[in-house]
């Protein structure tokens, strides 16, 4: 690792997997796992490539039942290119001596490179330097550059080139029982003499893919004459290129590549259109060229600098890469949702969960147009999500825990315990809350760039159905003269139900109700942004009258939160009568206890009987709202909200969590900033390492985890630098300043591209010189300023470092006193 590279320097067919992930590259339309090319899928290799909603669903006949599965489908592998010397089999890792090998990531323009010296069985010794990258510059281009050199050896080689559509979805050993065969064949064909192509389409929702491949070899004086083969099946096209080649003079082959799909705009059909493209494509250094200046741009306005920290500096530019790879400015021409495992892998199926709720920060502050796309997703998802109200006997919109194609319901109802190898029930659809995120999302987005339009002509009418859901689902408790909801679950996945309920769901998730609370109360303030006009075409529209907007109110201020104990947030209603788990048994007798439902379930045991937490859930109050934001919401439904209320519940969960999902050292890290900075800090390094070091062993192989990728930055941004937004001002609350001395990063706010930099005890901000932009008010602790185009501001931290460091002390003597 160094500066910009991700390197690996030795074959390891145990952790080929995971680097496949981790080194793919993709341009934020399409994504391919950085397998090398001459490999196929076996147990080593997997040459996956994924495109934004191509998604297919096929049944499963498991033991007499249909199971329906919707699937991010794995396309057509287009990598293939493979090297046969004098005659023999092609070359691949199994069959040769590596004398030396090379695969990196290029992080700065995801540029994906091999090169090995080898030594086959005949004693020929050469050297292949690949390198390829999914152009970051044009939507549809891909491309693979070989350089090979002989050393001991002249001699004649062929270089095999191929299109393959015979792939199917089997990158994940625990879906393997299931249908995973998405692609018929459509066709293959030539053009002219070096473009070879081929068209498939998805078996059930009829996309048609089509990729096209112009193979050219190159020797120092220009192109070489190559003889050459075609053989075609109905899924797969290959090229044989054969060409002499001489002891130590180089030759390059050149693959460029155009794949596009039916759901592909300005296009007449997918075939012709990758076909034209591939033609008129420059070749691979010029190509490369464009792709890598797309590329600088990105960074121009992406990049974190944190020059004390040599790790955390590459690893925070390494996940500004992936997710760059899976949302980029091409992303919002597409249907594009934020798929939890990116476009690199096919755990999850490729379904969009709550976890864009980490994903968009960062882009908001940077890219915001990237979010406004993938907010459209959501959009697009409306009618579904109001059928689905429906269909459950509520009203509004109730966006389904996993969504795919079509925005229906995508959670399974089964899924399998690697453990204990057994089928269980899956009731984690009742994660209801996906629904406060989407709300919480088109929230935060209109927060920082004031888009009115968005708001005006899509964003009000989700968050407005949203709440009519909420407002539907919730209940009056006469007793407790209360707002109750019940039948769902909060984002911790043990708790499912109570322990001897038939019933999956849970009453009165305090996170939920918390957050119905705060979106009863802005869905008002969602109204009075929109013009007068709006406001009533949309009221009208909504037939939403006074009568309902009074029991939103009502709502707001009288929602029912559990508590228990000294001031402890129950996460639902009945959680202290659950019993306390022995964690340092489960310690002792298990390496690694994250998954800590799977290991009971085979035990024959239920997490649902214990106090333990998979992940952040009423703790993801804390990182939501500032404190103060929280406290108000607290004191509007009339509970106290102490001083210590964070802390001593941040504490109370933290002991019972164990992360099992890595979104929750995030949340983690986030809360403790304020209260522990040196804890957080070690939380954030655990959830930079997570899917670099694979900590859950295993997952990240079937794809990188997006929202704890860009969580990260979104700890430096909101959480280390403090940045929020209150009352229309950017406000900065930097923490740990000495570990962060130097840090610098650009972010635009209401479109005002600034730059944020922090040296010393000192926070400067500089806003571009750029005549279109408008003021902004920034502020730390009580010191406000007014920031216009081209102005320079600096804020001595000293009295706010002096602030939050009697916070960190206070904290400190409280804890030690419980
Ligand atoms: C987590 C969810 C998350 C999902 C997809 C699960 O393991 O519990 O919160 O949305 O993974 O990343």
């Amino acid at each position: 690792m160094h500066g910009f590279t991700l390197t690996y320097d030795r074959f390891d067919p145990a952790e080929e997997g995971l680097r496949e992930a981790l080194t793919s590259t993709g341009n934020g339309y399409f994504c391919t796992r950085g397998a090398a090319e001459w490999e196929e899928a076996d147990g080593v290799h997997y040459p996956g490539t994924y495109a934004h909603d191509v998604y297919n669903r096929e049944t499963t006949i498991m033991g007499g039942w249909p199971v329906p599965n919707e699937d991010l489908v794995t396309l057509p592998n287009w990598l293939l290119l493979a090297l046969r010397i004098d005659g023999d089999e092609p070359i691949r890792l199994e069959n040769i001596e590596l004398l030396s090998y090379r695969h990196e990531l290029d992080v700065r323009c995801a540029v994906v490179l091999r090169e090995l010296r080898v030594r086959d069985r005949a004693g020929r010794e050469s050297t292949l330097r690949s390198r390829r990258f999914v152009s970051m510059a044009r939507m549809h281009q891909a491309a693979i550059a070989w350089t090979l050199t002989p050393h001991n050896w002249s001699g004649t080689v062929e270089v095999i080139s191929a299109l393959d559509g015979r792939v199917m979805n089997r990158g994940v050993a625990r879906y393997r029982q299931l249908e995973g065969r998405h692609l018929d064949g459509g066709g293959v064909r030539t053009f002219g003499s070096d473009v070879i192509a081929l068209k498939s389409r998805t078996r059930q929702s009829s996309i048609e893919i089509a990729e096209a491949a112009r193979t050219r070899v190159y020797g120092e004086e220009g192109e070489l004459e190559v003889a050459r083969r075609t053989y075609q099946t109905e899924d797969y096209i290959q090229q044989v290129l054969t060409f002499d080649v001489r002891e130590e003079v180089p030759v390059r082959v050149e693959k460029m590549v155009a794949l596009y799909t039916s759901r592909d705009r300005a296009i007449t059909e997918p075939l012709r259109n990758a076909e034209k493209s591939v033609t008129r494509y420059l070749a691979f250094d010029e190509a490369l060229e464009e792709h890598a200046r797309a590329w600088e741009d990105l960074w121009r306005v992406c990049d974190i600098r944190i020059p004390r920290e040599e790790r955390v500096q590459f690893l925070l530019r390494l996940h500004i890469s992936h997710i760059l790879q899976v949302c980029s400015r091409f992303t919002p021409y597409q249907d594009a949702g934020v798929p939890a495992r990116g476009l690199n892998g096919e755990a999850y199926r490729g379904h969009v969960f709550w976890d864009e709720l980490y994903v968009y920060p960062f882009l908001s502050f940077r890219l915001p147009q990237i979010t406004r796309g993938l907010l459209m997703y959501r959009y697009r998802r409306l009618g579904e999500a109001r059928a689905a109200a429906l269909e459950a006997g509520y009203r509004g919109a109730m966006y389904p825990w996993q969504s795919g194609s079509d925005g229906q319901e995508e959670t399974q109802v089964a899924h399998l315990n690697p453990v204990s190898g057994l089928w269980e029930p899956d009731l984690s659809r009742n994660q209801r809350h996906v629904n406060a995120a989407i709300f919480y999302n088109i929230w935060h987005y209109y927060q920082a760039t004031e888009d009115v339009g968005f708001l005006r002509d899509h964003g009000a009418e989700m968050m407005l159905e949203i709440a009519r859901f909420w407002s539907s689902i919730a209940h009056f408790n006469p007793d407790r003269e209360r707002w109750e909801i019940h039948g769902v679950m909060g984002p911790d996945e043990f708790h499912e139900k109570y322990p001897t309920a038939a019933e999956g769901g849970l009453r009165n998730n305090a996170y939920t109700n918390v957050m119905v609370a705060w979106i009863c109360d802005t869905a008002q303030k969602v109204l009075d942004l929109l013009p007068a006009s709006r406001r009533e075409g949309l009221m009208a529209q909504l037939r939403l009258g006074e009568e309902e907007l009074a029991r939103w109110g009502e709502i707001s201020r009288k929602t029912f939160v559990p508590f228990h104990g000294e001031g402890i947030i129950s996460q639902f209603e009945g959680y202290e009568e659950l019993e306390e788990l022995d964690w340092e048994d489960y310690r002792a007798r298990y390496a690694n206890i994250q998954r800590l439902d799977r290991i009971l379930r085979a035990e024959g045991n239920d997490p649902n009987r214990y106090k333990l937490a998979k992940q952040a859930d009423t703790v993801m109050l804390f990182f939501l709202f500032p404190e103060d934001e929280l406290r108000q919401i607290f004191l509007k439904l009339g509970y106290e909200y102490a001083p210590d209320t964070a802390q001593r519940n941040i504490d109370y969960y933290q002991r019972r969590t164990s992360h099992g999902s890595t979104l929750s050292f995030i949340t983690h890290a986030g809360v403790l900033a304020s209260v522990d900075p040196e804890s957080s800090w070690e939380r954030f390094i655990v959830a930079l390492e997570s899917d670099i070091s694979d900590i859950q062993g295993g997952t990240t192989k079937e794809g990188i985890h997006l929202g704890v990728m860009s969580g990260t930055l979104d700890l430096v941004q909101r959480v280390y630098a403090g940045t929020e937004i209150r009352d229309d001002l950017l406000r900065f609350t930097p923490r740990l300043i000495d570990r962060l001395d130097g840090l610098s990063f650009p972010m635009q706010f209401r479109g005002t591209h600034i730059t944020v930099t922090l040296e010393g005890d000192k926070l400067t901000l500089l806003a571009d010189a750029d005549g279109a932009s408008r003021p902004i008010r920034v502020c730390v602790g009580e010191q406000i300023r007014e920031l216009s185009a081209g102005d320079c501001c600096t804020f001595d931290l000293v009295e706010q470092a002096a602030v939050e460091q009697a916070a960190v002390e206070q904290a400190a003597v409280a804890r030690s006193e419980r």
